[in-house]
């Protein structure tokens, strides 16, 4: 038994049900819970648009105030690792335009990681600055969920 054959035999599957929005009327597709206006209220689309919204202001507030602002536990942070993780050394400049920050925030968080021992910062030949993943977090960590990645527009229509 795994997590699709459950799913199959789970009772509600095809059964036709009312969007249970207030005051919404329209059926939902295969036993959900609401119809595709009210997707939003789903409780995972509201913990994603909850995350995304932490994260938004997090890097508001690392605009305002500098590296003292990041969340070392926060998505920011882990996109920045696992970015790094992947992608090998990279200049703050680069990584700013692949996780399309303003080049002050990356390189905040930069500092911030720096201090946290999490990357080094050195000059390359160009004199850009280069963010390296130290040793201690090369090793991937059981990851906090990257949930932008997990909902497909698909998902978010159904
Ligand atoms: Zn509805």
């Amino acid at each position: 038994m795994n997590l699709k054959t459950l799913q199959r035999w789970s009772p509600g599957r095809h059964e036709r049900r009312q969007c249970d929005a207030a005051g919404c009327r329209s059926g939902t597709k295969g036993g959900k819970q609401f119809c595709s206006s009210h997707v939003d209220l789903q409780p995972y689309v509201q913990d994603l648009l909850a995350q995304l919204a932490a994260q938004e202001e997090e890097i508001a507030n690392v605009r305002r105030v500098g590296a003292r602002a990041v969340d070392p536990s926060g998505i920011q942070t882990q996109e920045i690792l696992s970015f790094l993780r992947v992608h090998g050394d990279k200049t703050v400049r680069g990584l700013a335009r692949e996780l399309n920050l303003e080049v002050e925030v990356a390189r905040a968080y930069g500092r911030s990681l720096k201090r946290r021992g999490l990357v080094s910062l050195s000059k390359n030949k160009r004199g850009a600055t280069l963010m390296r993943l130290r040793s201690k977090s090369r090793k991937p960590r059981p990851q906090v969920a990257t949930p932008v990645a997990e909902v497909t527009a698909d998902e978010l229509a159904a």
